[in-house]
């Protein structure tokens, strides 16, 4: 019997981690036969544990909270976004024996913007909300489709301050707190905070959408979440959540594990019809 070639997530927790289903959707459609697993594993075990992954012949791994940084630090060689970005999501071992670190967070969140819902940051006023992992993944891919202005808003605005200054150089970017937020006005509102995964929103002021806006939240739930909603009822444009860039990111995964780029839209389409049945 031939083995199949192993990839996995790891994670903590990693219980609820649609990635299983979405690697294993995308296997059966492109004709790729892998396994594909979750692997629970605390911080502190990662670093050995990955270690005999790759040992017992395990081709690749997907690391998510809150591993992307000992994932970045694991990597012989990181790719320049997965630098940037000082995460790792996507570890893929090479002909030489080595283990390539990338971060496809980025690309994923801009193919869902522009490919799946054509919506261009060109010209626009951008606001993210958070200064985490996330907001580091996801800027220098912002500012790469030219937006009039990229703003980082933070609770703690000193860590906005440090992250704008970090990438100031490569695009128009500035930084404030949350609470320096009552008189601006943006064309597009990223929520890269964690508030949402416990359904809570910073306090936001009213007129922070300009008309015809768009806001898009990182996270993703079977319901809406605070965010999303908060942007449905400021009649938005396009009130997104992450469920579209968690495919994507994971497309660009698969497609560097296996050189094949399998279709995401009707692997979205299903989680999306499963979601909806799911809160009837
Ligand atoms: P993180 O590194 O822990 O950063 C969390 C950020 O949220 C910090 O800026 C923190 O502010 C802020 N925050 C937390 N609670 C808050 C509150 N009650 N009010 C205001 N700000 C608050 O987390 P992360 O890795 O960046 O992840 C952020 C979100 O992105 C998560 O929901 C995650 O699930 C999502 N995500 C989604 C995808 C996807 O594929 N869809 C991929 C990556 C991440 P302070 O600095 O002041 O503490």
């Amino acid at each position: 019997m031939v083995n199949k070639d192993r990839y996995a997530v790891v994670g903590f927790p990693i219980k609820h981690s649609k990635s299983p289903r979405i690697h294993r959707l995308f296997a059966e459609q492109t004709g790729q036969d892998i396994e594909y697993t979750a692997i629970e594993l605390p911080p502190g075990q990662f670093h050995e544990s990955v270690k005999c992954f790759f040992a017992e012949g395990g081709k690749g791994l997907n690391c998510t909270l809150p591993l992307k940084e000992l994932a970045w630090q694991f990597a012989d060689v990181a790719t320049p976004r997965a630098g940037f970005s000082k995460a790792v999501n996507t570890l893929i071992l090479q002909a030489d024996g080595h283990i390539l670190g990338d971060n496809t967070d980025g690309c994923g969140f801009i193919r869902d913007l522009t490919v799946n819902h054509n919506i261009a940051l060109a010209g626009a006023r951008v606001l993210i909300l958070g200064a985490g992992g996330a907001t580091r993944g996801i800027i220098a891919p912002i500012l790469e489709q030219n937006p009039l202005l990229l703003t980082i808003a933070n609770r703690t605005a000193d860590k906005a301050r440090q992250l704008a200054a970090e990438f100031e150089s490569i695009g128009a970017i500035d930084s404030c707190g949350l609470t320096a937020l009552a008189d601006k006005e943006f064309d597009f509102i990223v929520n890269a905070t964690s508030a949402s995964l416990s359904n809570e929103l910073p306090p936001l002021p009213d007129g922070l959408l300009a008309g015809q806006g768009s806001c898009y939240d990182l996270a993703y739930a079977n319901e809406p979440t605070a965010f999303v909603r908060w942007g449905q009822a400021r009649q938005a444009k396009h009130s997104l959540d992450g469920l579209g860039m968690l495919v994507e990111q994971a497309a660009e995964a698969f497609y560097l594990w296996r050189g094949v780029r399998p279709a995401t839209r009707p692997v979205i389409d299903l989680l999306n019809t499963e979601r909806q049945e799911h809160a009837r």
